[in-house]
């Protein structure tokens, strides 16, 4: 995994790590892995087998059979969830609700930090990625690593615009009780990594965000 390029972004929910990365990635012909996809499609299947989500050890013993995918083109991210397309589904409120839940358990985390290492290790030309944990847990030696934050308000504002004018202050409250459960799980928790270069977003647009994690990418390159 050495040799791949990694390109961490990890930072709260809203902070516009999504856009980031994809811009990265698309600019520099790089991979991209959304990691909160893959936790998001685990709590999709959960809830169709119809888990309960209350049960630490029913959430381990049932997301060892999902089988996740995830497509590693930047214009065109994709998922599934054994074998189902879940691109759409795992946006639905349900999943948000009780995706934190699912991704603090221990063995889920396991799971999937391994998945997203044999994605990664096979990214020949390099990799932008996504998550919470990827410059802390995933890819510890990635050569960027980018913590990127934003005003609770402004990630409120971005991610209501996102779902089609979503009420603002019940998006803020969703936002807050995630970031709540990820930065204080035991295992893997939101957190800046070593290393990693705080960018605040609120007062920039997304070409300026993107501008400045390509520079640090082509420092690296240089370095
Ligand atoms: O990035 P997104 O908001 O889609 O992530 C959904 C959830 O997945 C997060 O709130 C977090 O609970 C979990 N997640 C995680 N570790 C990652 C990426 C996401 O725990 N690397």
């Amino acid at each position: 995994m050495s040799s791949t390029l990694v390109v961490a972004v990890d930072g709260p929910s809203g902070s516009g790590k999504s856009s980031t990365a994809r811009g990265v990635a698309t600019r520099l012909s790089l991979a991209y892995l959304d990691t909160g996809a893959m936790y998001r499609a685990v709590t999709w299947a959960l809830l169709q087998r119809g888990t309960d989500l209350g049960d630490p050890d029913a959430i381990a013993r049932d997301a060892a059979d999902v089988q996740i995918v995830s497509g590693t083109d930047p214009g065109a991210p994709t998922i599934t969830a054994d074998g189902t397309d879940v691109s759409q589904a795992i946006r639905e409120d349900d999943v948000t609700a009780h995706v934190s839940p699912v991704a603090a358990v221990p063995q889920v985390r396991t799971l999937l930090v391994e998945l997203q290492r044999r994605v990664i290790a096979s990214a020949d030309q390099g990799i932008v990625v996504e998550g919470r944990d990827i410059g802390s847990t995933v890819a510890p030696d990635a050569a960027v690593k980018v913590y990127l934050v934003a005003d609770a308000e402004a990630r409120a504002a971005r991610r209501a615009a996102e779902r089609g004018g979503a009420d603002q202050e019940a998006t803020a409250a969703s936002l807050a009780a995630r970031d709540r459960i990820d930065s204080t799980r035991a295992t893997s928790p939101l957190t800046r990594a070593d290393g990693a270069v705080q960018i605040d977003g609120t007062h920039l647009s997304l070409e300026e965000v993107v501008d400045a994690v390509a520079a640090l990418v082509e420092e690296a390159r240089t370095a």
